[in-house]
């Protein structure tokens, strides 16, 4: 037997097709009447309709959230929500949008509610990343929890292939880092499992057919088990090396996680046997790092970081700083190991 010391969450969770429809009826419920809506400027459109349905309800929208929750566009938002005396904000749209909403969250209590349009995940947990000139801190506030995420696989047929697949990986690492979680509890082992299944079922196709309803809710359920894993237990070497690439090189988020997922998996294998069972149940065939670089190149994604822009001279000082304050990880991190699967991350090459 091992102990082990489960969260639960506050966060309620509405999914099916057709839910944003009960977006009124919730903010109703949290007793809301002056809703800000978030957005991307790209999804500005689904923000004034967002906001067509709270009638009403809507206070107003704001279409400028930008991608790593820059504090300048934060403070514009909060000056925005201030003057049009917001009781609540609902972000439409991926992590960017939900990060903005919980930068708001923190800043003035107002509660989010959120559509999510992505596999990110963000809506499930009380991470906040902000950035503040190049700097880019993370923290895990408890109050900016959402309130209500009402998932609408109606709203993920726009998201594009490419963006679907680098997105769905980036969830598969949610995942996969639960399986070996230093607090991992039966339960988040257990949506871990489920969410790869999930995603590795769903993902190709997609592909094949981004119109596919049925892979699409899949896929959007395996993202939300994912997210809610990332809210419960802690991450390691993964999502330290994706930290320190995406704040040090601006890597875009998704496709770095994308790239980087099959060579943490490849060095962790040794030490993480049971998380590794697993990840073989859900991509049956060679080794778990084997076979989900071959999935990733199926799939069409990115698989080096010479293409996302990463500089070649940037390996040593991302192992360096990978290595520095790094995360809990199941298998003991040193500078050498992490240069040589960068190195192999960065040029391409099978982990
Ligand atoms: P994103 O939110 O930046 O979205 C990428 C682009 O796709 C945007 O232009 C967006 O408007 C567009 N888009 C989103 N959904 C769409 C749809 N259905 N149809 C058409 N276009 C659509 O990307 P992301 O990967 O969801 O989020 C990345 C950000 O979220 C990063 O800053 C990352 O650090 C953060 N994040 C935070 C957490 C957390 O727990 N705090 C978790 C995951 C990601």
């Amino acid at each position: 037997m091992k102990n082990f010391v489960h969260r639960g969450q506050i966060t309620k969770v509405i999914f099916g097709s057709g839910t944003r429809e009960r977006i009124p009826e919730e903010a109703d419920a949290l007793g809301c009447r002056r809703v800000l809506v978030l957005s991307t400027p790209d999804q500005a459109e689904q923000a004034e309709r967002t906001a067509g349905l709270l009638g009403a309800a809507a206070a107003g929208v704001f279409t400028a959230a930008a991608p790593h929750t820059p504090v300048e566009v934060t403070g514009t938002a909060v000056a925005h929500a201030r003057s049009l005396a917001a009781d609540a904000v609902l972000a439409v749209g991926g992590g960017s949008t939900i990060g903005l909403g919980k930068a708001i969250t923190a800043r003035t209590g107002l509660p989010q509610l959120a559509l999510p349009t992505t596999y990110a995940g963000s809506e499930m947990t009380p991470i906040l990343g902000e950035t503040e000139g190049r700097r880019k801190t993370t923290r895990r506030l408890p109050d900016v929890l959402l309130r209500t995420v009402v998932y609408d696989v109606d709203l993920t047929l726009t998201l594009p292939s490419a963006v679907s697949v680098a997105s769905g990986l980036n969830a598969m690492a949610h995942a996969v880092e639960a399986l070996y979680a230093e607090d991992r509890d039966p339960v988040a082992f257990l949506m871990a499992g489920e969410a790869l299944d999930a995603l590795v079922r769903s993902l190709p196709r997609i592909v094949r057919d981004p119109d596919d309803t049925e892979a699409r809710a899949d896929a959007l359920y395996g993202a939300w088990l994912a997210g809610t894993c990332l809210g419960t237990v802690g991450m390691a070497l993964h999502h330290k090396v994706c930290h320190v690439l995406g704040g040090t090189f601006g890597l875009p988020h998704a496709q770095t996680h994308a790239v980087v997922l099959p060579h943490v998996v490849a060095f962790n294998a040794p030490a993480a046997g049971r998380a590794m069972a697993r990840l073989a149940q859900a991509i049956p065939g060679k080794a778990p790092a084997t076979a989900l670089f071959q999935l990733s190149g199926e799939l069409g994604a990115p698989t080096a970081l010479r293409d996302l822009g990463m500089p070649e001279a940037g390996i040593e000082q991302a192992a360096e700083l990978v290595v520095q304050d790094g995360y809990w990880n199941p298998r003991p991190v040193d500078r050498d190991a992490v240069r040589a699967f960068l190195t192999r991350a960065w040029a391409g090459e099978a982990p």
